[in-house]
């Protein structure tokens, strides 16, 4: 987004904002006008047709004399302005008329439908007419003045409040458009940065705004750049493991081929081929490893899945490494667990206990105790091997499943630093989790957990 792009959408979304308050203020003011209108209208109008109704009364009772008394008595006591009272007999001449004070010839308007009060934009007079038993006319009226100019009032106070309300709307639209779009701003620059430099390890400055959603998207932006970064880190960690271990048996294969070729004695030469074609087997073991890692983490293998007895699997297992674990000095107990079937790929679950097992053997000394189990926990069942052996520091565990990863620094055991991979990739593959624990000179518990059904 360009400087400009991101002024003008500020600009909109200030003038929006601004716009919203606006609008939001007019309307209450011209509800609340409404509403006065509408009230001081219907206090007038009560007043003419209560007048109106009691003086009838007094001219059906004590004729016009009577009227004109109640008038005069009304002028004298009443606390409210003089209202316009006419009397027009049948010769249609008044026989008694009374008008307002300032009376100024107002034109004169008939009492509409109360419900729908007159928009009062200029002064009349309202008048109630009623004809009597006689055939007399009795009119009763109210001058709207004071009320027009109560509302022309009013009216200049809502353009006043307008006008404010449009300063303020615009100035509050403002400062809360930066607020909300500058950790945007920052996002987009951090982004950009990362774009032309490709360094992963800039980070969207923190606000404390209350963990709006701007402060979620910064936080969720900042941990998945820190996951790039573990993945990139990662990865280059794996490839100089790779090519480190990849040297040294190449370079021994080249070794013995140069010192074959030199001697020139053929015995020798079959000798260095048969040692070249070891190492060139390890070299291939270990890319297919892998290969096949890569391939069951990225879902790209296709499990053919089966139901598997895992206490049959793990005892197949047991006897597979008796004579290693015989020769070794290691005792392997397969402790009579659950009977336990799940749904997975025979041969990728055996390469997951072999590899387990082979670990326990290997790395426990002669004299120790490797027990393998399953048993069942709630919706999953959990095979666990636990060995006496020469257990795994703390600073080591988390990174044992990583790939070409060896806690041994003297690498006294055969092995390729991907066993244990192999069994997280195929363990996950099939929804399940891995877990070791470890006491450093006592021995350590590997287990695996899967789901049932
Ligand atoms: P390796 O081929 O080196 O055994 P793995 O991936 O199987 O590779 O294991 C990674 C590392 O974890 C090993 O090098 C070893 O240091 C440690 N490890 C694995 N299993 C055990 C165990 N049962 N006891 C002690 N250390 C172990």
């Amino acid at each position: 987004m360009t400087p400009t792009l991101q002024r003008t959408l500020g600009l909109r979304l200030s003038v929006w904002y601004g716009a919203i308050f606006v609008i939001s203020t007019l309307v209450l003011v011209a509800l609340t006008y409404a509403l006065l209108v509408a009230s001081l209208a219907q206090r007038d109008h009560d007043i003419i047709r209560a007048t109106v109704r009691e003086y009838a009364s007094r001219y059906e009772l004590g004729g016009l004399l009577a009227l004109q008394r109640a008038v005069e008595l009304e002028e004298r006591t009443a606390n409210r302005e003089r209202l316009f009272v006419r009397v027009i007999g049948p010769g249609a001449d008044a026989l008694f008329a009374r008008m307002p004070q300032g009376w100024s010839g107002y034109a004169q308007q008939e009492l509409g439908d109360p419900n729908r009060p007159a928009l009062d934009s200029r002064a009349v007079l309202e008048v109630a007419t009623v004809q009597l038993f006689d055939g007399t006319i009795l009119q009763v009226g109210k001058s709207n003045e004071i009320r027009v100019a109560l509302l022309r009032k009013f009216r200049w106070i809502v353009g006043l409040v307008s006008i404010a309300a449009l300063a303020i709307g615009l100035t509050g639209g403002l400062v809360l458009t930066r607020s909300t779009v500058k950790p945007i701003y920052d996002l987009i620059g951090v982004v950009r940065g990362i774009i032309r430099t490709g360094r992963t390890d800039t980070r969207v400055p923190a606000r404390n705004a209350g963990g709006d959603a701007v402060d979620e998207l910064s936080a969720l932006f900042n941990t998945m750049l820190d996951r790039i970064n573990g993945l990139i880190a990662a990865m280059g960690q794996s490839l100089d493991n790779v090519a480190h271990d990849l040297r040294t048996p190449l370079a021994r294969v080249r070794g013995l081929a140069e010192r074959a070729l030199q001697s020139g004695d053929p015995a020798a030469a079959r000798d260095a081929l048969g040692t070249c074609l070891e190492e060139s087997e390890r070299i291939l073991s270990m890319l297919n490893t892998l290969m096949d890692i890569s391939e069951a983490e990225t879902g790209v293998v296709q499990l053919k899945r089966e139901p598997v007895g895992l206490r049959d699997l793990l005892s197949e297992a047991v006897e597979l490494y008796a004579d290693v674990a015989e020769d070794k000095g290691v005792t392997v107990t397969l402790v009579p667990g659950d009977d336990v079937t799940v749904s997975a790929a025979p041969d990728r679950m055996r390469q997951v206990l072999a590899n387990l097992l082979d670990n326990a053997i290997k790395y426990t000394p002669r004299g120790g105790h490797v027990t393998a189990s399953v048993r069942r926990e709630g919706d999953s069942v959990v095979v666990a091997v636990t060995d006496t052996g020469v257990g795994i520091g703390a600073e080591h565990l988390p990174r044992i499943w990583d790939r070409l990863y060896r806690a041994d620094p003297s690498r006294s055991e055969r092995g390729l630093g991907l066993g244990l991979s192999l069994v997280k990739a195929y363990v996950e593959a099939h929804a399940g989790t891995v877990e070791a624990t470890s006491q450093p000179g006592s021995g350590s518990t590997f287990s695996i957990r899967l789901p049932i059904g």
